[in-house]
């Protein structure tokens, strides 16, 4: 059984019932309401811990009714790591990393598309599609060969080859559109009436907010239900800020939080595609679409959010902002980050450690708030951007002494950690020293 009492539209409240297939209502995303009293009574933090370390051990706050139902690879209870060298990079003393890079398929869709994935089962598809910039359609590939559903994936073409290989290699039909998401998307909307497909789009369907929205749920958990000052989410469709930000509410209301704190929602983008934080500047709810997007942080790379108004609407109940960083700043921040604390930053997350090294030159951060970021996919995907130059090549006869010294000196950067290149912490607004800057 579940605690879904119903479906409501999030751009005018209409209600619509849970236990048929549902997608957009007025062109916009619809909201999963439970009966949160009945969750309170069914529901104790001791069950809670007592469970495997899977985001489905929150289970009363989640929409699936059948467990029989449900595609797992495992997913969920990600680490969250303190980072102290890099937050002394950034002036800061209480920095945290969620590292979803870790989850099934290497990125933190594999919530969302196991929630969604798990209820289309549930409702008796068989045929799925997804248009995706690069990490949706391998997790969503692998979630429908898990519980034996046939999957079509459609993708720009210069999207990361490992994105493009993996929704292959788990079976997926999987296709390059000339364009991008947009484009993608309109190819899944007009082939459903032929393909009969059901349409895993991001916020076209109720449920993958529900999974994006235990990250939310875990993070409360780790910090023994309390919350951080400021989480910084690299903002794509923005499924996982609005999920998070839902999450909190929801664990309000059965009274699980330990105090009133709720963190400020910074919505992170590059400004190689920032329709949310161009919108949020303005003060602006709805987004224009951004012209000719490009950012090397792929999941960022979305130039129209049907959710635009449900970002802008929790960065702002939360007192957050919605920014952009420079593009050049974003890899050389993930790289950074990656040899200060061994985390496989994607560049996505670059985009947040961007966005956090302007907030604390505004000082909008103080040095002594906890802070969160989210590392949302795994860097060993972006094998394009990450390893651009290839290893320098050891000689046959080896001379020792100039060893480490080719280390500091090597130009492309590329492989010097950040440490030994003796960069000064804190300093906003140039880029660090030794790091090749972003494409
Ligand atoms: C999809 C994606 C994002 C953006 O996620 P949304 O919840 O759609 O905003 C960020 N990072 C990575 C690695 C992604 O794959």
């Amino acid at each position: 059984m579940s605690y879904v009492t119903h479906l409501e539209a999030a751009i005018d409240g209409t209600h619509l019932p849970h236990n048929e297939l549902q997608t957009l209502h007025e062109g916009r995303p619809l909201w999963v309401r439970y009966d949160l009293q009945a969750v309170d009574a069914a529901m104790t933090k001791g069950a809670v811990a007592g469970r495997a370390p899977t985001m489905w051990r929150y289970r009363e706050l989640l929409p699936v009714e059948d467990e029989s139902k449900i595609a797992s690879l495992g997913e969920g209870m990600t680490p969250l790591l303190r980072c102290e060298q890099l937050g002394a990079a950034l002036g800061l003393n209480d920095l945290w990393v969620k590292d979803e890079s870790q989850l099934p398929t290497g990125s933190f869709k594999s919530r969302g598309l196991a929630m969604a994935i798990s209820r289309a089962n549930e409702l008796g598809v068989e045929r799925v599609a997804i248009p995706t910039c690069g990490n949706a359609g391998g997790a969503m590939a692998a979630y429908a060969a898990r519980v034996g559903m046939e999957a079509f994936v459609f993708m720009p073409a210069d999207t990361p080859i490992v994105n493009q290989l993996e929704a292959a290699y788990y079976g997926a039909r999987a296709w390059l559109v000339d364009g991008l998401i947009t484009d993608c998307a309109a190819v899944v909307r007009e082939g459903t009436a032929e393909m009969g497909w059901f349409d895993v789009s991001t916020l076209k369907e109720p449920y993958r907010i529900e999974g994006k929205k235990t990250m939310g749920l875990e993070l409360a958990e780790q910090f023994d239900w309390s919350l951080p000052d400021v989480i910084l989410y690299p903002t794509g469709g923005g499924t996982g800020l609005i999920g998070m930000w839902k999450a909190f509410a929801e664990l309000a209301e059965i009274g699980w939080l330990a105090d009133a704190r709720r963190p400020r929602m910074i919505s992170c983008q590059s400004d190689g595609c920032a329709p949310i934080s161009t919108a949020w500047e303005a003060g602006e709810r709805f987004a224009e679409p951004f012209p000719d997007a490009a950012t090397a942080a792929s999941g960022l790379r979305v130039p129209a959010a049907v959710g635009d108004f449900m970002i802008i609407d929790a960065v702002n109940e939360s007192g957050g902002q919605a920014r952009a960083c420079p593009e050049r700043s974003l890899l050389s921040w993930a790289r950074r980050g990656a040899a200060l604390e061994g985390i496989a930053f994607a560049p996505e997350a670059g985009a947040c450690l961007g966005v956090l090294e302007l907030l604390v030159a505004e000082k909008a951060i103080h040095p002594d708030e906890r802070v969160v970021i989210f590392n949302t996919g795994a860097a060993q995907k972006y094998v394009e951007v990450i390893g651009s130059e290839p290893l320098p090549r050891l000689p046959q006869s080896v001379d020792w002494g100039t060893l480490s010294s080719q280390r500091e000196s090597a130009d492309s950067g590329v492989r010097v950690g950040a440490r030994e290149t003796g960069w000064a912490p804190t300093a906003p607004g140039t880029p660090p020293a030794g790091v090749a800057s972003a494409p």
